[in-house]
């Protein structure tokens, strides 16, 4: 395909399709995976799936049918649908689905259930299970792989800088930043000098043990009880986090960038628009802003409206994601700009993101700086413009600012004028050529240590050889 001979660089590895995995000698050991039903979540924990089995390992994946992966793309792996199998339980809604099975004991006795089966039949008389690895929001797990007597590995699927912020929002509630008002916001935060009061009080925490600070204290507490923590990143990246979080986190850390080993493609809920690549294809070098939020992210129409004025008023080409969902208002096409997107521009519902990055085209990305976003973007070397809407979105954005230096961090809200001149600046303007040229630098850094005896590869092996010695 045209698109591919221009892509400025090539994940290590295809998907994985089994055919390829033929001569690697099995381990005759079983991993249990338990991803947490969200696009964000599901990505990260197939492609570490998928890692883990070409060195050797049997891979069953427990699921929900709420968000089911698509099962049909992984032949070689085993899936087992849990939890939800009743349909009374099943859930469309992150605040339903956590009251249901995150926040009860509910989804504790039906994993501790499930998982007691597949363990007690031993799945295969030639085949022991090694480990279960779980997403760190599945706190419960801890528990229940406690009870069998399994280790218990998580995924992390968020930075390190973020989860040691998360560790330290009781410390953040008790002195009282979540109820700060607004004449604070630009104030800096004491116990994080990064932060500023406002990036704290976009995670979305309500003050005192409610909704999402729950779910948080419970992901910190058995995070800190779990065998091991597997990050999706490199250290190269988050050095200056590593101390701090092995003292908050004692158990063995393994941090392995995993856009640089498999894109998330085959994981994808919804259908990818491939015909953005013809298109692509046309534009010349990085001279494209790709603009997506992720799979969550929500703005209304006034918001929707300043994003794309300010596409058009950029004087520069786009590529627009825009989600089913994404706009709360449905009339909205109706009030972009007449013509819009025009020539400069294309609008998908969804896209092959990770080739998106990597297509030379591709000169910039406005993020809502989710964490799988920030880092398929590091890893092809792609500045960034920020925006942040919750969780740990703020943090990051903060971090790759202010830290990172890849990207530019548009705190201020969605203003057309300032995202017009934002988009100039990380494209084209000399103003940005700093970031673009620290972008490339840390693409290189992620690039070496993924290499034979570099930070990330010693990481894989260290993981392999761990569970092994489970
Ligand atoms: N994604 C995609 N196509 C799109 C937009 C996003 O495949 O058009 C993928 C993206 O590559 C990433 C995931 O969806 O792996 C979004 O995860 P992230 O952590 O960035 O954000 P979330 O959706 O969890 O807010």
């Amino acid at each position: 395909m045209k698109s591919r001979s221009r892509q400025k660089s090539r994940r290590l590895q295809p998907d994985l399709q089994p055919t390829t995995m033929e001569t690697t000698v099995r381990r005759h050991r079983r991993i249990i995976m338990l991803p947490f039903p969200f696009q964000g979540h599901i990505n990260p924990m197939l492609q570490l799936a998928n890692l883990l089995y070409s060195k050797g390992f049997s891979i069953t994946i427990l699921h929900t049918n709420f968000n089911a992966p698509r099962i049909s793309n992984y032949p070689h792996f085993t899936f087992k649908s849990i939890l939800d199998n009743d349909p009374e339980k099943r859930r469309f809604e992150l605040a339903e689905f956590s009251k249901d099975f995150i926040h009860n004991q509910d989804g504790g006795d039906a994993l501790l259930h499930e998982l007691g089966l597949l363990v007690a039949s031993g799945l295969d008389e030639n085949e022991r299970v090694s480990c279960l690895i779980t997403d760190s929001y599945w706190h419960f797990a801890q528990t229940v792989a406690d009870r069998l007597n399994l280790p218990r590995l998580v995924l992390r699927t968020m930075g390190l800088f973020c989860t040691t912020v998360y560790s330290s929002i009781p410390l953040l509630d008790a002195r009282g930043y979540f109820t700060l008002d607004d004449s604070h916001l630009e104030e800096r935060v004491a116990e994080f000098p990064l932060l500023k009061v406002k990036d704290i009080k976009k995670i979305g925490i309500e003050s005192g043990e409610v909704g999402y600070a729950v779910l948080i204290r419970h992901m910190v507490k058995q995070t800190k009880a779990a065998s091991g923590v597997i990050w999706n990143s490199f250290k190269e990246l988050e050095e200056p986090m590593l101390e701090r979080i092995s003292r908050d986190f004692p158990g063995p850390h393994f941090l392995i960038p995993f856009p640089k080993y498999y894109t998330a493609s085959s994981s994808s809920l919804l259908e990818q628009d491939r015909t953005i690549f013809p298109w692509l294809d046309q534009q010349p070098a990085k001279s494209v802003v790709y603009v997506s939020f992720g799979s969550l992210s929500q703005v209304d129409e006034k918001q929707f409206l300043e994003i794309g004025h300010g596409l058009v008023n950029s004087k520069q080409r786009f590529l627009w994601v825009v989600r089913d969902g994404f706009v709360e208002d449905l009339t909205w096409f109706e009030s972009l700009p007449v013509g819009f997107p025009g020539e400069r521009g294309r609008v998908a519902q969804w896209a092959p993101q990770q080739e998106v990055l990597a297509h030379e085209a591709t000169g910039a990305f406005w993020t809502h700086s989710g964490w799988n976003s920030t880092i398929e973007s590091v890893c092809e070397g792609v500045p960034m413009i920020c925006s942040a809407f919750r969780g740990d979105q703020p943090l990051d954005a903060r971090y790759m600012s202010d830290v990172s230096g890849v990207a530019v961090y548009l705190e201020n809200g969605l203003q057309r004028d300032e995202i017009a001149r934002v988009i100039r600046r990380i494209l084209v303007d000399e103003e940005g050529k700093e970031i673009r040229e620290s972008a490339k630098l840390l693409k290189q850094k992620s690039d070496l240590s993924v290499m034979k005896g570099g930070s990330s590869d010693d990481s894989v092996e260290s993981l392999v050889d761990y569970i092994s010695s489970l």
